[in-house]
C-alpha cells in the first residue's frame, strides 16, 4: 500500500513521466478538454477508469458513485449528463458495472442499513423489476452477478430518459449509450451489448422529452 507522503513523489515521477515525450503536454490539456466518452461507474477503488479503458488524461468524462446509479433526483449524476452532453457532445455514455459490488450486495440484504436505505432502494427496485428471472438463479453467486448486469441495464434506460439525452440523439445521432461490466477477478471488461435504438423507440412511448411528437399515438 502507497504511504500518504508517497503520493506527491509519485506525482512528481508521473510528471516527469508524461512531459518527457512531449514538454507541452499539460499545457495542451489546460487549454479544454473534448472527451468522447462519458463514464459512469462505481466507486469501488478496484475499478481505475482511465486504467481499464486505457486512455489517457483528458480522454474520458469520470462520474462515479456506489453501485453506478443514475437517480432521477440526484443533481450531481444529472448535471454531469447534461454538461457532457449538451457542452463537451460526448459520442458515447458508458455505465459500468462491475462484479462483487458491495453496493449491490447490500441492497441484497434484508436490513436496515440507515442512510444508505434510499441509496439502495433503486437497486431493490431493479431487483423488484426483474424479479422472476432473478429469483429463478439458485446459485447465490450467479444470482447477485446477474443483479450487477441488470442494474447496469436499468442505469442505461436511466440515462437514455433524460431530455439531454434524447433531444442530442434526435439532433446529432449521437451519443449512444453502453452497458458494460468489469469483471474484478479477470480484469476484462464485458459488454452487455444494450440495444441503444430498441430502448429509445420503447422509452419514448412514455417518456419522450424531444417535444418533436415521438410519442406513439395509442390505437383505439
Ligand atoms: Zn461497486
Amino acid at each position: 500500500m502507497t504511504k500518504y507522503n508517497e503520493i506527491f513523489e509519485n506525482n512528481r515521477l508521473w510528471v516527469a513521466q508524461k512531459t518527457a515525450g512531449d514538454t507541452d503536454f499539460f499545457k495542451k490539456l489546460a487549454k479544454e478538454q473534448n472527451p468522447d466518452y462519458l463514464y459512469i461507474g462505481c466507486s469501488d477503488s478496484r475499478v481505475p477508469t482511465n486504467e481499464i479503458m486505457g486512455l489517457d488524461a483528458g480522454e474520458v468524462f469520470v462520474h462515479r458513485n456506489v453501485a453506478n446509479l443514475v437517480n432521477n433526483i440526484d443533481l450531481n449524476v444529472m448535471s454531469t449528463i447534461n454538461y457532457a452532453v449538451r457542452h463537451l457532445q460526448v459520442k458515447h455514455i458508458i455505465v459500468c458495472g462491475h462484479y462483487n459490488c458491495g453496493g449491490v450486495k447490500a441492497a441484497m440484504q434484508a436490513a436496515d442499513l440507515g442512510i444508505l436505505n434510499p441509496w439502495l432502494r433503486n437497486i431493490r427496485d431493479v431487483y423488484r423489476l426483474h424479479r422472476v428471472e432473478l429469483d429463478a438463479i439458485e446459485d447465490d453467486h450467479a444470482r447477485f452477478n446477474r443483479l450487477v448486469e441488470l442494474n447496469v441495464q436499468e442505469q442505461c434506460v436511466n440515462v437514455i430518459k433524460t431530455a439531454a439525452v434524447q433531444q442530442s440523439y434526435y439532433e446529432n445521432h449521437y451519443p449512444t449509450v453502453h452497458g458494460w461490466v468489469y469483471d474484478l477477478y479477470s480484469g476484462n471488461l464485458i459488454d452487455l451489448n444494450i440495444d441503444f435504438e430498441g430502448v429509445l423507440h420503447n422509452i419514448q412511448e412514455i417518456y419522450d422529452l424531444t417535444g418533436k411528437g415521438l410519442m406513439k399515438k395509442k390505437e383505439k
